[in-house]
């Protein structure tokens, strides 16, 4: 099912359940690439029902089904679903004019939002901590000459996203709802102590470039993937942490804020990266952190400065919050 060898008569009879569930690859060889295990992607689209096109032969694959078409570059570290940018842990790989995935970013990029029912233990979603970035003594990003602080936006958004939550029906609360200063690993266990079954950490960018502008949604980097920062496995990245008890989560609901928010937004698309961020490290639920734009963008400084745009990022994140429940509504009804 994962590639990995069948080795009891039982995690046969497991793996052929599983395949009965949804689609899912089994006799499906991995190849070592750089040293890093790889399936190939034609192969992935075969077992999914998708067609397997070639864009430019040796180089660029389409994955195309009636209602999901991705993307794939030789070399490239991430790839497009339906137009929405997935970082991956690792290049998309090639050998003998075959373009490869690597066997973790199948795991833990690939499955959770195509085939989402592979997995077991369906989170439920009621309770939702907003954890806006910054506060007090730490102001975050700025740009003085817009007088933006990116404490003082990321609390703006995050009380406006609690209201949209709340005329849904969820319980919301804010790890601030005043300019204070909290420990990263503070916001992280108030989301914990109240059992919360969304995490959802509200920050802007900011860089030397004025030229540099986009939307990112973050979610916890999985065991034995590089962050999306980095190309390399460093010793933490052999680890697994809290944070990753949620992966398949993480990645489900940042795919689908990734996608509301540039479809709404129309700002540049930076994708859903990875990283070992303090403030999710620790999650016992599903959690994510926005990087709702660049204050130090000509363009998108101004924006974010503005309150209609506020509403606008809010209003986008609430609808991704939405397509994530639906989703886990129709996996929870399937059995
Ligand atoms: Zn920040």
């Amino acid at each position: 099912m994962r590639f990995r060898p069948v080795r009891t008569w039982l995690s046969w009879w497991v793996a052929a359940f599983l395949v009965c569930l949804g689609p899912g690859l089994h006799a499906v060889d991995t190849t070592r690439i750089n040293g890093i295990d790889y399936v190939p992607l034609a192969e992935i689209g075969g077992s999914l029902g998708m067609d397997v096109q070639w864009l430019k032969s040796g180089e660029r694959l389409r994955l195309k089904s009636e209602w999901t078409t991705m993307d794939f570059t030789v070399h490239r570290r991430d790839f497009t679903l339906n137009g929405t940018t997935l970082n991956l842990g690792w290049p998309i790989g090639t050998k003998g004019g075959q373009l490869y995935l690597s066997e973790v970013d199948y795991e833990k990029t690939l499955q959770p939002v195509l085939t989402p029912q592979v997995f077991d233990h369906v989170p439920k979603l009621y309770r939702i901590v907003i954890d806006p970035g910054h506060g007090g003594k730490d102001p975050g990003a700025q740009n003085r000459g817009l007088k933006v602080a990116e404490k003082t936006v990321v609390l703006d958004v995050a009380k406006r996203l609690k209201a949209n939550l709340e005329k849904l029906g969820y319980k919301v609360s804010l790890t601030r709802d005043d300019d204070r200063y909290l420990e990263l690993t503070d916001r992280s266990a108030v989301a914990n102590r109240a059992r919360a079954d969304l995490f959802i950490s509200l920050h802007f960018n900011a860089t030397g470039s004025s030229s540099v502008s986009g939307l990112e949604t973050y979610v916890f980097t999985a065991e034995n993937m590089p962050s999306s920062s980095r190309g390399k496995l460093l010793g933490s990245d052999r680890r697994d942490y809290d944070g990753n008890e949620n992966d398949t989560w993480n990645m489900l609901v940042g795919y689908y804020v990734q996608r509301e928010l540039v479809d709404q937004t129309h700002a540049d698309d930076r994708g859903v990266k990875r990283a070992r961020f303090t403030v999710l490290r620790d999650l016992q639920m599903p959690g994510i952190l926005i990087e709702g734009g660049f204050v130090t963008s000509s363009s998108e400084g101004p924006k974010i400065g503005s309150a209609s745009y506020r509403q606008k990022l809010a209003d986008a994140i609430a609808d991704g919050v939405v397509t994530y429940q639906r989703t886990l509504n129709r996996l929870r009804g399937r059995g």
